[in-house]
């Protein structure tokens, strides 16, 4: 185990030179040249222009989500404006028939690898932050990142893996890029076969421009950075000025450089709580809109956390803008429908019962066996403690019982890494996203790793509950890919006689 301090030696200079050295002023004036996208008065306008919106221009919008087309942050306030419990429900249809069309009958699963919680930042809602005496800080060495990608992989038979890092000197971005070479290496033997780490999605401090190119050849998949709050009073609130992140900026303009790094597939996502949702959701689609502006493509995900209790944070328990369960809800409708090709991640840091809500909305994305601890996967025994981790979860399911529950809703789970490694992402995903042909690939990428998981991690009353599921989904294939369906069938008879990680 690594120890170092949490703070730097001395927080007024020494911090000050690390923040100096890490905010690159010309990465973030050169995006910003025109103004801030992200144009407070107009959302502001936006969301009270569209208070008690008539019902056929909720019905001409839906339909230009079922078309795939990204809404104009007028349409976007539209949607967010309906109080209607009728109307609701039809967006809440219309939402699933997207999911449906563009990534077809599926969720993808993942799990988060805390690897550092030291940070040199203040952020008033988060265990880690640097104040914080009560956090029992560790970041993982070399060794232990690799314990802790064979725990995560040969326990539970996980494929994605979402790496977290707190922002200081000792995780830069060639730390990172080692972890992830890392967490690739390590392979695990299984009941039929071998498994290892095919993705690892990065949630990390933003960088400059070479520092991403660092973590490009590292091998990562999604670069994923919370704005927090796109509101810029309370962001100054909770993000202390001298600290690098209360640099609203550097932070906003992060993805412009990660595209002009190469990193072509990014993550938006806000901590509801913080600000008025509405505002919120309207400056997540802004940022889409500007993203696809700057590099014709869009977020690849958008992730909605909310304020959970953190050790040493008050404001995380007194949330400073209510955000009830009905408007997570109402926030994740209005996002899958006003970005109708982007991915969406519902954590757990929500309850069993409003995550299995939320599949009706159009979520793609659940992690499961969640532990948030640092070094929590290969330590025994599970256990919460929230003084060793960032936050407390609200759904504890293994990921065995997230795939049964799926499956007894007749939906197969993904442990599908091929876009990324053969090279479907960025623009190229987009478009296939569009069109609905990435939601084919992914069909029968999903069956193949789906047949994978189950023969070498499946309990055999697992089995019994998802078997069919997947039996269902290659007739599927059989029907609407005639042509294809033998290929499909030889590599999946191969996968069943023990040969892994064959996909399309
Ligand atoms: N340090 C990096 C940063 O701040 O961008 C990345 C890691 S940080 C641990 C990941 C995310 O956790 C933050 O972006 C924030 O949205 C979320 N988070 C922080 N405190 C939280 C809390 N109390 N409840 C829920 N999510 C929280
Ligand atoms: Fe550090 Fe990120 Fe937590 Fe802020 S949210 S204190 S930057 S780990």
């Amino acid at each position: 185990m690594t120890t170092c301090p949490t703070t730097l030696p001395d927080t007024t200079s020494a911090t000050r030179a690390f923040r100096d050295r890490v905010i690159v002023r010309d990465e973030i004036d050169r995006y910003l040249r025109t103004g801030d996208f992200i144009d407070e008065a107009r959302i502001e306008a936006d969301l009270r222009r569209a208070v008690n919106p008539d019902p056929a221009r909720i019905r001409d919008i839906l339909a230009k989500s079922l078309a795939i087309e990204t809404l104009l942050p007028e349409e976007t306030a539209v949607l967010l404006q309906v109080a209607d419990p009728g109307l609701r429900q039809a967006m809440e249809a219309t939402a699933l028939a997207i999911k449906h069309k563009v990534y077809d009958n599926r969720i993808v699963t993942f799990a988060p690898m805390y690897i550092s919680s030291y940070c040199v930042n203040r952020c008033q809602y988060c265990g880690f932050n640097a104040d914080n005496s009560q956090q029992r800080r560790r970041q993982l060495t070399l060794d232990e990142i690799r314990a802790e990608a064979a725990a995560m992989c040969g326990r539970d038979g996980h494929k994605r893996v979402m790496a977290v890092y707190g922002e200081h000197p000792r995780t830069g971005a060639s730390f990172i890029a080692e972890s992830l070479q890392a967490i690739y290496s390590v392979e695990v033997k299984t009941r039929r076969g071998k498994t290892s780490v095919r993705r690892i999605n990065v949630n990390a401090a933003p960088m400059s421009i070479d520092d991403l190119k660092i973590i490009r050849k590292g091998g990562i998949g999604t670069f994923q950075v919370f704005q927090e709050t796109y509101h810029r009073r309370t962001y100054a609130k909770v993000h202390p000025a001298d600290t690098i992140k209360g640099d609203y900026d550097w932070r906003v303009t992060c993805m412009h450089r990660a595209f002009d790094a190469g990193i072509d597939d990014v993550g938006l996502g806000v901590l509801f709580g913080l600000a008025d949702w509405k505002f919120e959701v309207m400056g997540l689609v802004t940022h889409a809109r500007e993203l696809e502006r700057h590099a014709k493509i869009g977020p690849h995900t958008f992730s909605v956390p909310r304020l959970h209790p953190a050790s040493g944070s008050d404001i995380s328990r007194h949330t400073p803008s209510p955000f009830t369960d009905d408007d997570f809800i109402h926030a994740l409708t209005v996002l899958r429908l006003a970005v109708p090709y982007t991915g969406l991640i519902c954590t757990a840091r929500e309850s069993e019962a409003l995550r299995n809500r939320c599949l009706g909305l159009g979520i793609t994305q659940m992690d499961a066996s969640t532990r948030i601890g640092v070094g929590a996967y290969a330590a025994e025994p599970v256990c919460q403690e929230i003084d060793k981790q960032q936050f407390l979860l609200g759904d504890n399911r293994t990921l065995e019982q997230l795939i049964c529950d799926l499956a007894r809703r007749g939906t197969i789970t993904s442990f599908c890494t091929a876009g990324y490694r053969c090279g479907r992402t960025g623009g190229c995903i987009m478009d296939a996203l569009k069109t609905g042909k990435e939601g084919k690939f992914c069909k029968v990428n999903a069956v193949l790793t789906f047949r994978e998981w189950l023969d070498d991690f499946a309990s055999p009353e697992a089995l019994k509950i998802c078997e069919p599921v997947l039996l269902s989904e290659l007739a599927e294939i059989r029907e609407q890919l005639p042509a294809f369906y033998p290929v499909v069938k030889a590599h999946y008879d191969r996968i069943a006689a023990g040969e892994r990680d064959l996909f399309f």
